[in-house]
C-alpha cells in the first residue's frame, strides 16, 4: 500500500483527526480539494466553545461537546490559540419560556453540564444591563475561539508528526482493492492521480455522503441536506452593549438553536444563524437583505435597544443535515465500516455543530477506532 490512512477533508475535523492518528501512525495522508484548509463549514460559523447544553442525553453529540470543550480549552491555552471564555445567557423572555428553562437545565445535568445558574431579572441587569429577560441560564465554561488559529495549529501539528497535506487535491472515485482502498484524485488541470491506502477516514464534510457513495455504500437515511444559516451583524457601536453570548430558549428538535447573538473576538456582534433548508445542495453563501426584518424581531425581544437599521447582511453558513425538515435531532454518524463491506473505512457524516467545539474528542474517538481496528 502506498498509504497507511489516507484522511479526506481538511476542514476542522479532518485537521484534528490528521493531527492525533498521525501522533501513533506513519504514512498519514490528509486530501483537501481546495488551496487551502477550512475553506468550507469550518470557516461559516459562529465560532463558539458549546457547553453541550441542548444535545439528547447519551448521545455522541453531547458527549463528545462536553469532552472536547475541555480539551478545546487545554489545547488553546497550550498552543496560545486565542479564546475568550465570555458566558452565555439563555434568556426567556415569555411566561411560556420559563418552564423551558427549567427543562434546559435537567437536560444540561443529564449531559454532565452542571454548572450552570438560573439567573432573575436583578442580576440579569447586572451582568448585561441593555439586554431584556425574565429570567436566564448562565452557562460559565461557554465561551468564543479563533477557529482560524486552531486549524492552523492542527495543521502544523500534523505535518511535524510527519503527517502530510495535499492540497488542490479532490478525490474522485475509490475503489476497494485487496487489503484496502484504492483512491483517485483528481489535480492541477484536471490530472488524475491513483494511489493506494490501507485506511480511509472520510471527514469530507458536505460531502461526505458522495465520498461514502463513492466507496459503495448506498443510504438514503445517510443523504446530506445542506441547511443555510445566515447571519446579520450589529453595526457599531451598538455591539458595545452586549458582552457575552445571548441565545433564545431553543426550538423543540433543535433544527437550529434559535436567532442568538454571537460576539467576537474583534469585538463585532453577530445575530444569527438562522435555519433554511436549501432546495437542492449548492453552495448559496448568499445572505437575503429581506430577512433583515425577521431578524430584527427575534432579536429585539431580547436586545429592546435594537433598531431596524442598526443591522446588516453579514455571512452564511451551511450545515451538513442528514435530519430532515421536522424530523427528531439526529446524532453524528462516525462509524467503521466493516458491517457494510468496508473494512478500515471510517465515515463521519452529518457533522453539525458543535463540530468545532467537539473536534479534539471527535479526533480521539476516531483513533480508538482505527487502534481497533488496525
Ligand atoms: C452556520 C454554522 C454555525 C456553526 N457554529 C458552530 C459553533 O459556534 N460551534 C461549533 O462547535 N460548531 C459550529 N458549527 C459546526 C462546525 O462548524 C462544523 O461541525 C465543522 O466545521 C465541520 O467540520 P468538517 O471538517 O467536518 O467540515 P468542513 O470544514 O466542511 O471540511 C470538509 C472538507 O472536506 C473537503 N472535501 C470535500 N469533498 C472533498 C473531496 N472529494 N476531495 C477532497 N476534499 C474534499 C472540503 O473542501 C472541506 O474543506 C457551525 C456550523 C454552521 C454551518
Amino acid at each position: 500500500m502506498d498509504a497507511e490512512i489516507t484522511i479526506i477533508g481538511a476542514g476542522v475535523i479532518g485537521l484534528a483527526i490528521a493531527e492525533k492518528v498521525s501522533e501513533s501512525n506513519n504514512n498519514v495522508f490528509l486530501l483537501e480539494k481546495h488551496l487551502k484548509f477550512g475553506q468550507e463549514i469550518s470557516s461559516r460559523n459562529s465560532e463558539v466553545i458549546h457547553a453541550g447544553i441542548y444535545y439528547p442525553k447519551g448521545s455522541l453529540k453531547a458527549k463528545l461537546c462536553v469532552e472536547g470543550k475541555r480539551l478545546l480549552y487545554d489545547y488553546c491555552k497550550k498552543f496560545d490559540i486565542p479564546y475568550y471564555n465570555c458566558g452565555k445567557l439563555i434568556v426567556a423572555t415569555s411566561e411560556e419560556e420559563l418552564s423551558i428553562i427549567e427543562a434546559i437545565r435537567q437536560t444540561a445535568i443529564d449531559n454532565g453540564v452542571d454548572d450552570l445558574i438560573v439567573v432573575e431579572k436583578e442580576e440579569i441587569a447586572v451582568m448585561e444591563p441593555n439586554i431584556f429577560a425574565l429570567r436566564a441560564l448562565f452557562s460559565p465554561s461557554t465561551g468564543i475561539v479563533d477557529s482560524h488559529s486552531l486549524m492552523k495549529q492542527y495543521e502544523t501539528n500534523t505535518i511535524n508528526n510527519g503527517g502530510q497535506i495535499v492540497y488542490s487535491s479532490e478525490v474522485i472515485a475509490i475503489k476497494k482493492v485487496n487489503g484496502g482502498y484504492e483512491i483517485t484524485l483528481s489535480y492541477a488541470d484536471n490530472k488524475e492521480y491513483t494511489f493506494s491506502t490501507r485506511a480511509v477516514i472520510n471527514s469530507a464534510g458536505l460531502t461526505s455522503d458522495r465520498i461514502s457513495e463513492m466507496a459503495g455504500m448506498q443510504d438514503d437515511n445517510l443523504k446530506i441536506l445542506f441547511c443555510k444559516g445566515e447571519y446579520f451583524r450589529l453595526k457599531t457601536p451598538k455591539n458595545k452593549l452586549i458582552s457575552r453570548l445571548i441565545y433564545p430558549v431553543p426550538v423543540h428538535n433543535l433544527e437550529g438553536i434559535g436567532i442568538h447573538v454571537t460576539i467576537d473576538l474583534g469585538g463585532g456582534v453577530k445575530l444569527g444563524p438562522d435555519v433554511t433548508y436549501l432546495q437542492s445542495n449548492i453552495y448559496d453563501y448568499t445572505v437575503d437583505p429581506l430577512k433583515q426584518e425577521a431578524f430584527f424581531r427575534s432579536a429585539r425581544k431580547f436586545l429592546p435597544f435594537l433598531e431596524f437599521d442598526d443591522i446588516t447582511p453579514e455571512s452564511a453558513g451551511i450545515r451538513p443535515k442528514i435530519q430532515k425538515p421536522g424530523d427528531p435531532v439526529r446524532d453524528y454518524y462516525i462509524m467503521e465500516e466493516s458491517r457494510r463491506g468496508c473494512p478500515g473505512f471510517i465515515n463521519l457524516i452529518g457533522m453539525e455543530s458543535p463540530g468545532l467545539t467537539s473536534s479534539i474528542a471527535i479526533a480521539q474517538y476516531v483513533r480508538e477506532i482505527v487502534d481497533n481496528t488496525f
